[in-house]
């Protein structure tokens, strides 16, 4: 086993359970292991990675900003925050923006302020706002957040959680209605559910819970962390059907993958009722982050990357649902934010995720998504640097735990110096750490490896050739 891979499994929280491969850099849409050996990422870092690794726009903004000015809090103005603020509210059609860090920050922004505009613009009695959300959701991973998610994993162990949300089901506006109530402060919704299955919803979906919300004095929140900056074919997926929220979280490609940078914008009557003193971050703001924040928004118009994932998108789509496997149960998406969904009796995501890597492309658990890099070889910056102008990326992502073992196809089935131990599992003496548990290896259940190979094949090289 890799030293470094050791090393993580040794010293940090197993609250994720990484692939075996160890990424030492990264450029474009390609990612190089400890090896030398080339990977097509496909993972994104769930979107956030949607302009290319290391764009040299990005770079040189993030290097430029880093000499003159990085950190200095929000207890004094700079040069910086208010043209990225403008950029966005002109961009999105919001009034005001209040930046922070990680998506989850910006989620709880937006629930913050939409209880307050409850108590003070609404009218709802003290302590009694209440937040409709979504089953299926993923909003992020704080105590509040978790409390409203329907996936049993994230909340179990982690209760109490804070009171006042609300569970309707995903694309069915009817239910939304039945469930406002003269408390309800706001709905909050993504476009498309990412993290939840890249589940799309029935066309007209957001446009009528806009209606509803305006009908019923509720405020409409938009997710769009994953789904918005040009992700699904639009610069916000909520565009699809020109609904214009009265508040929006974003994230991820804010950061240009360079750096957690988020924001929650909203309608003057709703931001409004933050007053100094009431929420704040750190870091959130801060010069650094806003000069890449800017940039990356610059970079996102201009090289025209919503029309390229349209564009890139629809040919995705097609070509996935024109394949012909056992195991594909269905393809799901718009623009580049597409997923595919395997049968799991006959192949585990994680096994998939392990085959694909040894095609050299990065993918991981549940729905297989694929999240394009909607990159244009025309554009200046391509033209500029010979090396991107080949960048047109497609960054698959599998997403669904399936509980499967931990390394059950490491690099192609049993090495040899690896013995049977138990129950159809191998390990080795450096298998066994000192501490922990052993690393076991599994072969391959009898038939998946013919399968694979179909989706392998299909799913993974002929249609990468062709994209890149
Ligand atoms: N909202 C949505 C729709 C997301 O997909 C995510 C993360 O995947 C988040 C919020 C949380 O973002 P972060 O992981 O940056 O906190």
């Amino acid at each position: 086993m890799s030293y470094c891979i050791e090393l993580e499994r040794r010293y940090c929280a197993h609250n994720y359970e990484p692939l075996p491969v160890v990424l030492t850099r990264a450029e474009g849409v390609y990612a190089w292991d400890e090896h030398g050996k080339r990977y097509l990422d496909m993972m994104s870092a769930y979107s956030a990675v949607s302009l290319g690794h290391t764009h040299p726009r990005l770079l040189n903004a993030l290097q430029e900003q880093a000499r003159r000015l990085a950190v200095v809090s929000r207890a004094f103005y700079t040069d910086r925050l208010g043209p990225l603020a403008q950029r966005a509210c002109e961009l999105t059609g919001m009034d005001l923006a209040l930046p922070m860090n990680s998506g989850a920050e910006a989620v709880e922004t937006a629930l913050k302020a939409a209880r307050k505009w409850a108590y003070v613009v609404k009218g709802v009695p003290e302590n009694r706002a209440e937040i409709i959300v979504c089953r299926g959701n993923f909003h992020g991973r704080t105590i509040a957040i978790v409390g409203f998610s329907s996936e049993p994993q994230y909340r179990s162990g982690f209760g109490p959680f804070p009171p006042g949300f609300v569970l309707v089901p995903y694309g069915d506006a009817e239910a939304l209605q039945q469930a406002v109530t003269p408390y309800t402060a706001a709905f909050l919704v993504e476009p498309i559910q990412g993290e939840g299955g890249i589940i799309t919803p029935p066309e007209g979906y957001l446009a009528r819970c806009a209606e509803i919300c305006r009908s019923r004095n509720v405020l409409l929140l938009c997710d769009e962390v994953q789904t918005g900056l040009g992700r699904t074919g639009k610069l916000l997926a909520c565009q699809h059907e020109r609904v214009l929220p009265d508040g929006l979280i974003l994230g991820k490609a804010l950061g240009g993958g360079l750096l957690p940078v988020s924001m929650f914008l909203a309608r003057r009557a709703v931001m409004e009722v933050f007053e100094p003193g009431d929420h704040g971050s750190t870091f959130g703001g801060n010069p650094l982050a806003c000069a890449v924040g800017l940039e990356a928004l610059n970079v996102l118009v201009e090289e025209r990357l919503p029309q390229r994932a349209a564009e890139l998108g629809s040919y995705l789509l097609e070509k996935l649902r024109a394949i012909d496997s056992p195991v594909l149960r269905a393809v799901r998406g718009k623009g580049l934010l597409t997923g595919i969904e395997i049968d799991t009796r006959r192949a585990s995501t994680r096994d998939l995720c392990v085959a694909l890597l040894r095609q050299g492309i990065l993918t991981k658990t549940r729905i297989i998504r694929f999240s394009a890099l909607p990159r244009r070889s025309s554009s200046p910056a391509s033209r500029s640097t010979g090396r991107w102008s080949a960048s047109r990326a497609c960054y698959p992502q599998v997403t669904e735990s399936d509980g499967s073992s931990s390394a059950n196809l490491l690099h192609g089935g049993i090495p040899p110096d690896w013995k049977p131990r138990r129950r159809g599992y191998y390990c080795n003496r450096a298998s066994l750490p000192r501490r922990g548990n052993p690393v076991w290896l599994r072969p391959p259940p009898e038939g998946l490896t013919g399968s694979l190979g179909v989706l392998e094949k299909s799913m993974g090289i002929g249609l990468i050739d062709e994209l890149g």
